[in-house]
């Protein structure tokens, strides 16, 4: 994959949701294909397309088709009638063009790991960023320029040659794309702030074919809605990021509990998350211990309440902040250690493989752990219908709640907690009972929340037309403006969506 980068045009700047799930209320209207056009790929005007393109044309005749449609979420079964992988900008351009002027619905798609699905489409195209990759570390700047279609692992490996790290995802396999655009939670979000907070400036291939930069300088418009505002105003060829002195090696907790101490655990991580240094970042989980050889048989498919955190700084330090996590009760297993940084960022990964489990995850934010909130949780994932499912909860704050609500798209910052349902499961039979045991956690959930989501962990994004708006709060309307400038005729649709005023 690396020998297909088309470096010569890395600018440096100077539906349905499967039929199967269809009658659990999915709304059609953003996953229909709206603008099908299926005499296009015959004719001339594609040949045309085909001449100029440097990249792969895939189309359901190709023999990798089945294998590039598949998204990260198992239940994700879209066939579009195209799908363009660009290998540099000028691709990006003529695909945006093409897809334009011959009306088809367009589907972005970075990383391909968003849980709704919306990198592929029915019968439209898919602008497939998977093949711009590069990475380009500027070490004396503390800078990297990252094109759209890298995964974190591409980042970690490239800045840490250089002992730096860049404020990314947990699991290396994620797309740099969704996950900065959504706003990005690292492993050190309390000393960096999001992913976005960390954006300096970006390429960005706009509705109308134009290249744009946007940065705090030019388009800072643009800048402020593409952090957090998602693939609502074009498509994004390059990041540029600042750089955090980091690694190679850091210190990181994952402590084991049995389910049974999973009340004292709690308790005592709300407490102590309540006053820590920005050097600590913490989550809480609820899973059970995968069925996989990483893991002692015996321990296989326990249910835990684990604590896991990644201490900022040198590893001595670190074991020292971070020790009170592994002393709450006995553990089952406890894996914390020293561990490179880079291998922190991959420790899911074995768990979490592309393709292999149906998901539908849900969040919301909430200001604090009440006694009745844990006990709701407990409640819910002791009689959880899938045992691959995870119950995730971020403590947030730190550098990360001192951006305020109107100095990015992605808004209110105050909460102290996100907790994410990220229900998973292998068996397609059991689709419709783990959506809906989500959908009436998320609803219950609702009660303990001023309604805010994370978008990057949300299944049904497409599928309410006022989640954007709720979430978005008192940015939305400025969302909308924006739209109407950059994308008026709504053409990156498939999205959380902002629409643009008719
Ligand atoms: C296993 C797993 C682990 C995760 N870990 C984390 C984590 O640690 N932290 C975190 O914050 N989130 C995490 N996420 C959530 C993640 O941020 C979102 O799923 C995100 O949308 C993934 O981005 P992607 O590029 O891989 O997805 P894709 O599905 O390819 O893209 C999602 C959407 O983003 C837009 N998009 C993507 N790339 C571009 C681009 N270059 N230009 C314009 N639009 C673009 C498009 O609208 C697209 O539909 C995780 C998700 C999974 C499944």
């Amino acid at each position: 994959m690396l020998t297909k980068f088309n470096l010569a045009n890395f600018h440096g700047f100077g539906n349905t949701m499967v039929s199967r799930i269809s009658n659990l209320k999915f709304s059609k209207m953003e996953t229909a294909a709206t603008h099908t056009n299926n005499q296009l790929l015959g004719s001339e005007i594609f040949e045309n397309f085909k001449q100029a393109f440097i990249g792969d044309l895939i189309t359901s005749d190709h023999s990798d088709y089945d294998q590039q449609r598949q998204l990260w979420n198992g239940m994700i079964d879209k066939k579009p009638q195209l799908i363009a992988q660009c290998y540099g900008v000028s691709d990006v351009i003529r695909t945006v063009n093409f897809a334009r002027d011959n009306n088809l619905l367009v589907a972005v798609r970075g990383g391909g790991h968003n849980v709704a699905g919306n990198a592929m489409n029915d019968d439209g195209i898919v602008i497939d960023l998977s093949q711009m990759r590069a990475v380009l570390v500027n070490p004396n700047q503390k800078t990297a320029i990252v094109q759209g279609g890298a995964i974190w692992r591409d980042v970690d490996r490239e800045t840490q040659v250089f002992s730096l790290a860049c404020a990314g995802g947990v699991v290396s396999d994620t797309g740099v794309g969704g996950l900065t655009l959504g706003g990005g939670l690292s492993w050190f979000r309390r000393k960096a702030g999001m992913s976005i907070d960390n954006l300096v400036r970006a390429q960005v291939v706009l509705a109308d074919g134009s290249c744009v930069s946007a940065s705090a300088e030019e388009n800072q418009d643009l800048f402020w809605a593409i952090r957090g505002g998602g693939g609502n105003f074009g498509i994004v060829t390059s990041f540029e990021f600042n750089l955090y002195d980091l690694g190679p090696e850091v210190m990181f907790a994952a402590c084991m509990y049995p389910r049974s101490a999973a009340q004292k655990v709690m308790d005592f991580w709300v407490e102590f998350t309540r006053d820590l240094p920005d050097e600590m970042t913490t989550d809480c989980l609820h899973w059970s211990i995968p069925e996989h050889e990483a893991f002692p048989k015996e321990l296989h498919g326990k249910p835990v309440t684990a604590l896991a955190g990644m201490y900022f700084g040198s590893p001595e330090e670190g074991r020292k902040a971070l020790q009170p996590l592994r002393e709450v009760a006995e553990p089952l297993l406890d894996l914390s250690n020293v561990y490179p940084y880079a291998a922190v960022n991959q420790m899911f990964d074995a768990f979490l493989v592309k393709g292999t489990l149906n998901s539908y995850w849900k969040s919301l934010y909430v200001d604090d752990l009440s006694d009745d909130l844990i006990k709701l949780i407990l409640d819910k994932v002791n009689n959880s219908p899938s045992p691959q499912s995870l119950l995730s909860i971020r403590n947030l704050q730190g550098a990360l709640s001192r951006v305020g609500a109107s100095e990015t798209a992605f808004g209110d910052r105050s909460g102290r907690f996100l907790v994410s349902i990220d229900t998973m499961w292998t068996d397609q039979d059991d689709d419709a009972n783990n959506i809906q045991w989500t959908r009436e956690f998320f609803s219950e959930l609702h009660k303990h929340s001023g309604g805010q989501v994370y978008f990057n962990f949300n299944s049904d994004m497409s599928g309410s037309d006022n989640l954007a708006e709720d979430s978005y709060g008192s940015n939305y309307q400025k969302l909308v403006e924006i739209k109407t400038k950059y994308d008026p005729e709504n053409f990156f649709r498939l999205n959380a969506n902002i629409k643009p005023r008719s």
